[in-house]
């Protein structure tokens, strides 16, 4: 059996044994029909029991609870969402893209009211979080954050910071500026998927694990197939598998897997963290294109993260690329680079994990009543709040309920499909290294790539 402790600081120090829970034996019928032990999944099971206790739920989960990108993410609980502010009101207008922001805010609270009102020990802080400009280069990328603020009457929520503000909050090197935003989180997300898990079960909920769905149907009685037999759904199915989705034939080209990938120090020492600062905890992310977050973690340890997993072909998901070494080598390198006073730090654990990125980077929590398919999914490595978001959404399309959540525009929608192989393939390992040197090139002074625009406008969100 595997080792799913060896997957993640966060399913190691989870608090609890990960003895998987029993798996899926025969066919047999529900209301509702998980696939998924990830906080899709769950917040949606959570929510439907809530609504109806008598529901008869039930999941199943190819590995244990919080396997998947729910156990092993950077702890960021937050307001942003995957599509931009400025991205969304272009696409679904002005007044759509303030109603998405603002249930965005307070699904960070919503989380924070579930862990208390359940008891779920999530070490959850509430301390903001902090876009760094490293680089003059990044300052426009900043300015144009706030700026879509703004244009959304949301000024409330996002503070531009000059250097010597955002100093005040975290000593980082070549930092030029800084957005803060209030309305995030940090949590330990394997104790907020195991905790949830427990919570969903107290309610009535079924979780079977360590069972594969091998396909699926829809009609009047949908159903997930498993080797053991089929799970059959009265009310609805829910394919609540996000990256891993792309392993069921049906679902192949609804989302890429990309890789993100973490580095974690050793707990710093009181002398350390006075000169790091950072006391108020704020998750911070500079405006790299290849991505980077950190988390201060509540044992004072710094989590790095970032992306550079090469894209496989055929979107092929294999442990082996939870661990990169070029990429893991270079997060190392940028914790020294942004905390020289940290040379000499060890590194205590490295793990990673597939986000699922939709053709239009627009999450989609849906439901087809013809075909009683429900699903919520593609949240870009921003699902640890979407989550929920999408959760509660699904809850009301599932029990017909006409709130103003199933209005949000990641509600009812369908994103493109990927292109077919080769070119996939060729688009995608294209970009990754086209960020990969747009970055280097800003950061060594050097002029910008020619065909950074045909990069940016492939990323374009
Ligand atoms: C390294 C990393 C860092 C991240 N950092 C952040 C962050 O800081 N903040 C943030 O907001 N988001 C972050 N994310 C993204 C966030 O974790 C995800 O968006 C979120 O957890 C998605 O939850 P989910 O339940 O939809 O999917 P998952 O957690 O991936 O769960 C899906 C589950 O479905 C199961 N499954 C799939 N297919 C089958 C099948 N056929 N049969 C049975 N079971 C199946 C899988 O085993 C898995 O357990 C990060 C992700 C990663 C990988």
């Amino acid at each position: 059996m595997k080792d799913y402790s060896t997957y993640s600081f966060w399913l190691e120090t989870a608090g609890e044994l990960l003895t998987p829970r029993p798996s899926f034996m025969r066919s047999t019928e529900v209301d509702v029909a998980i696939l998924g032990g990830g906080y899709s999944g769950l917040w949606t099971a959570y929510y439907l029991l809530r609504a109806n206790p008598r529901l008869r739920v039930a999941m199943v989960e190819k590995e244990i609870v919080g396997f998947g990108a729910s156990g092993r993410n950077g702890g960021w609980c937050s307001s942003k969402f995957p599509v931009t502010p400025g991205m969304l009101s272009h696409r679904f207008g002005r007044e759509a893209a303030r109603s998405l922001m603002l249930a965005m805010c307070a699904t960070v609270d919503e989380v924070a009211r579930v862990c208390e009102e359940k008891g779920i020990d999530a070490h959850f802080r509430k301390g903001g979080m902090l876009s760094l400009a490293r680089g003059a280069h990044q300052l426009p990328m900043l300015r144009a954050a706030f700026d879509s603020y703004e244009a959304l009457g949301l000024k409330d929520h996002a503070r531009l910071l000059s250097a010597e503000e955002a100093a005040e909050r975290v000593r980082v090197t070549n930092v030029h500026g800084a957005l803060f935003t209030p309305h995030n989180a940090s949590l330990h997300p394997g104790r907020l998927v195991r905790g949830l898990a427990r919570a969903v079960e107290r309610r009535g909920g079924v979780i079977y694990e360590q069972t594969e769905v091998t396909s699926f149907e829809g009609g009047s009685t949908p159903r997930l197939l498993t080797p053991a037999g089929e799970l059959r759904a009265k009310v609805a199915l829910v394919l609540a598998g996000e990256a891993y989705l792309t392993r069921l034939k049906k679902l192949h080209r609804a989302l890429m897997p990309v890789y993100s990938l973490i580095a974690l120090t050793e707990p710093l020492s009181g002398e350390q963290w006075s000169q790091i600062g950072w006391q108020n905890g704020e998750s911070i992310s500079s405006n790299r294109y290849t991505v980077d977050y950190l988390t201060k973690t509540a044992d004072g340890r710094i989590l790095f993260g970032s992306r550079g997993t090469p894209y496989l072909f055929g979107s092929k998901i294999t442990d082996e690329q939870d661990r990169h070494a070029p990429t893991h080598a270079r997060i190392q390198r940028a914790v020294i680079e942004w905390f020289p006073m940290l040379a000499g730090i060890k590194f205590t654990h490295f793990w990673g994990g597939p986000v699922g990125m939709p053709r239009d980077w627009m999450p989609t929590a849906s439901f087809d009543p013809e075909t009683r398919i429900a699903t919520a999914r593609g949240y870009t490595g921003q699902g640890v709040s979407t989550t929920n978001l999408a959760g509660r959404v699904l809850a009301d399309l599932i029990m017909g309920k006409n709130s103003e959540l199933v209005t949000l525009p990641l509600a009812q929608r369908r994103s493109p499909n990927w292109e077919r192989e080769p070119l996939r393939w060729l688009a995608m390992r294209y970009a990754q290294k086209a960020f990969l040197r747009i970055d280097e090139a800003a950061e060594n002074g050097r002029s910008r790539p020619l065909d950074a625009p045909l990069a940016e406008f492939l990323g374009k969100r």
